[in-house]
């Protein structure tokens, strides 16, 4: 950390991103929030660890063991989680990205499930705790995806398999389930071919795998960034702090980046 003024970090950011040719972004709900959603830890936040209608703890509502016993509690608070997104779309902060990617190699490690990155055209994406628009049968391979949830009706919940009548879900990562192998896998892999800046943008930095990648990267001596208008974990650790909204400082840091190139 360093004690320049926002303009004169985002000059130096924007200078070693100039210089970068791979480059890493690490993102979290509050990139989302700058489109209006609401943050959230893990898929479970939007309602801060309070106890749900239902009497259950949100963790618990959404865990795989209620998933399996009571599928319709658990699509229940899906599709409130679903509702919140409906109608909204990505954000100047993952357009930027996403341009960013025609210029450097860049991958987005994200822990959001909205597919915003996706949607706004970032080719290289690892979705640590998947997407909500991916659906598939929990009993056999069937596979579709919804584009929102609308079709869904509080008293037809769980959905069921066209194919086989068996309980559909999305494919996110529930409380008490593995991170999917596969993206595990990609995120080890790129983290191992190293990067040449790693930003962290609006995440709480909760879980060692979003560490991680900072820290390691610090490690090597390579520039890190974080965005966030709160103090988190690893605001001790990085480079560059950057106290504000993802979207504007993400913009600011593509305007000073253009002028250079
Ligand atoms: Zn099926």
């Amino acid at each position: 950390m360093n004690d320049l003024s926002e303009a004169d970090n985002i000059a130096q950011v924007a200078q070693h991103l100039q210089q970068a040719q791979r480059v890493l972004f690490i993102t979290g709900a509050g990139l989302s929030a700058d489109s209006g959603l609401p943050t959230y830890r893990g898929i479970g936040g939007l309602y801060q660890q309070q106890d749900t209608e239902d009497q259950v703890p949100i963790e618990v509502a959404l865990s795989y063991g209620m998933l399996r016993t009571h599928p319709a509690l658990t699509w229940k608070y899906l599709l409130q989680i679903e509702q919140a997104c409906r109608g909204v779309g990505y954000n100047r902060g993952h357009e930027v990205i996403a341009k960013l990617a025609q210029d450097k190699e860049v991958w987005v490690l994200t822990q959001n499930i909205d597919g915003f990155h996706h949607a706004a055209g970032s080719p290289n994406l690892i979705e640590i705790h998947g997407r909500l628009q991916h659906i598939h049968c929990m009993s056999c391979k069937h596979k579709e995806v919804w584009p929102d949830f609308s079709h869904l009706q509080l008293e037809n919940l769980p959905p069921v398999c066209p194919a086989c009548g068996g309980i559909l879900r999305p494919a996110v990562v529930l409380f008490g389930e593995m991170l999917s192998p596969l993206e595990t896998l990609s995120l080890t892999q790129q983290v191992q071919q190293g990067f040449d800046i790693v930003f962290s943008v609006g995440t709480s930095s909760l879980f060692p795998y979003i560490v991680a990648p900072v820290l390691e990267a610090k490690h090597d001596g390579v520039p890190t960034v974080e965005i966030n208008p709160g103090k988190t974990e690893i605001s001790n650790a990085v480079d560059y702090r950057l106290r504000n909204r993802a979207a504007k400082i993400l913009d600011d840091i593509w305007n000073t980046w253009k002028q250079m190139s």
